[in-house]
């Protein structure tokens, strides 16, 4: 942990290459599976395809899988896309209809998306508060006509575990293809895929430790007549996902399966992260205001989502330029809604703007836990300090008046309350309350030193668009200046006139 470098916490975005996986990939490149198209005939090609195979039994040994039921892709992504796609396509016979939920990751939305287009009728299940998704509820979601079920095994924003056991059951119980986003689940806890109702399974090595641009499809023996795939080439993999396979990808892959299995057989890895989150909870939870979400509902140990009440997302994340890590927010944006998954979980578009996504595992340090609960809690005290709804004192300080002047308010994107000492009819000092991003913070701190020695009738420093373009604000933001403003001619409409 160097004073310069952020502390990473956000495994869930992906994991950092294990050094034995860089190890292995490394030799693997320089050595003999650097040469020769594993399709090739020849021994170069030969030896790239028994790394491979080797790799792939690493890989299914990891999931309870046959090493016949991998079929590899360039990552969860696209495992999503050629199940859901793929399965839909293929049953489109027997019906147009797919069941998915609204807290699915984008990689499993928007195929649905892309089968509305085709015709196809989409349902997506809402979670619990909790963010468990009722296993009765998707039930009631399936019809006659329901070719494929997609329900994601863990969610990569609060960590919730659904319970996919039984939604495969009701599924199978019907003969509705059931597939699962594994991305975050595989590698987290044991998983015997072979034991469970799931007949497509999507994963990638890059949240486990491995390298990015690889992942997998698992497709239960039998299933794949029912999947189309998505290209068409060489006939790899079966014809399901052809194209050159890249050995050393696949070679890091299997590395950082074999690594996991026995991370959490004989290594207690889980345990260690999950006392990990607990500490981290325990620091941040002390924090008025601060609220976990996906509580009461089974969590992987790597993930811990919290949001801040009445504290801005963006603002915070500002804050805490030594962490490296995900927020609820939508930065930089005005039009960008806050994180879906938090709102389908029933926050309000303020709680799910001020949330934060910590998320940690084989690497992380107590030490670094600390630091970042100590950050956060500075900057949650910090913002909630400047806060107009923390500002009590009402009363007069000094000599001359006080005029206020307040736009904006709880629940809206700013709230600002500008206070100024006024005697003999110039500014003398002004201070402020403001709840905001970034952008709008600085310029209201601007504000506050520009409006000293000013009268009433020049008390506002030129225009919205002038002080954005002082302080460098994007034109998406010049809205909030106008509250701003508001503020400023409140204070001018207060002003004593004696
Ligand atoms: C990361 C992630 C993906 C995307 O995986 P890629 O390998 O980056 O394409 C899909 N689903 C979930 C749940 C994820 O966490």
């Amino acid at each position: 942990m160097s004073a310069s470098e952020p502390i990473y916490l956000d495994y869930a975005a992906s994991t950092p290459v294990d050094p034995a996986v860089a190890d292995a990939m490394t030799s693997c490149l320089r050595g003999e599976c650097g040469r020769g198209n594993p399709s090739s005939q020849h021994v170069y090609g030969r030896r790239a395809a028994q790394r491979i195979e080797a790799a792939r039994a690493e890989v299914a040994t990891l999931i309870g899988a046959r090493p016949e039921e991998i079929v590899f892709t360039s990552g969860a992504t696209e495992s999503d896309n050629l199940a859901i796609l793929g399965a839909a396509r293929a049953g489109a016979q027997r019906g147009r209809h797919v069941v998915s939920s609204r807290i699915e990751h984008k990689a499993g939305l928007d195929p649905c998306k892309r089968l509305e287009k085709e015709g196809f009728a989409v349902t997506l299940v809402s979670p619990a508060r909790t963010g468990r998704i009722d296993p009765a509820a998707v039930a009631a979601a399936l019809r006659a006509d329901t070719a494929v079920v997609s329900i994601m095994w863990v969610n990569n924003e609060t960590g919730v575990i659904q319970d996919v056991a039984a939604i495969g059951a009701l599924c199978r119980e019907r003969g509705v293809l059931f597939h699962t986003d594994a991305a975050q689940a595989v590698g987290k806890f044991p998983i015997e895929v072979r034991e469970l109702p799931i007949d497509l399974m999507s994963f990638t090595a890059h949240k486990l430790y491995g390298p990015k641009g690889i992942g997998a499809l698992y497709v239960r023996a039998g299933v794949r007549p029912r999947v189309l795939p998505l290209t068409f080439g060489g006939g790899q993999e079966s014809g399901m996902r052809p194209g050159t396979l890249p050995t050393h990808q696949i070679v890091g892959f299997g590395a950082a399966c074999d690594r996991a299995r026995r991370a959490l057989s004989s290594e207690g890895e889980a345990e260690r992260i999950m006392s990990l989150r607990e500490r981290l909870w325990g620091e941040l939870s002390a924090v008025d205001g601060t609220l976990l979400n996906g509580e009461g509902a089974p969590r992987v140990p790597g993930i811990l989502n919290v949001s801040f009440d009445g504290v801005e997302g963006e603002s915070l994340l500002h804050g805490l330029s030594e962490l490296a890590l995900s927020t609820g927010s939508a930065c930089n944006s005005a039009s960008a809604e806050p994180s879906y998954v938090l709102r389908a979980l029933g926050r309000d578009r303020e709680l799910a703007q001020s949330s934060l996504r910590l998320s940690f595992g084989r690497f992380t340090h107590q030490a670094e836990i600390d630091a970042a609960a100590a950050a956060i809690r500075r900057e949650v005290q910090r913002l909630r300090a400047l806060s107009p709804a923390s500002d009590t004192c009402s009363g007069r300080n000094g000599r001359g008046a006080e005029v206020l002047g307040e736009a904006g308010g709880p629940g809206r994107e700013v709230w600002i309350r500008f206070r100024l000492q006024v005697e003999g009819g110039i500014v003398h000092g002004a201070s402020f309350r403001v709840y905001g991003c970034p952008h709008t913070l600085a310029v209201a701190a601007w504000l506050a030193e520009q409006v000293r020695g000013r009268t009433r009738g020049t008390l506002i420093p030129g225009t919205p668009t002038e002080w954005a373009r002082v302080l460098d604000v994007p034109v998406e933001k010049l809205g909030r200046l106008l509250t701003l403003e508001d503020a400023l001619r409140e204070c001018q409409r207060q002003w004593p006139t004696v």
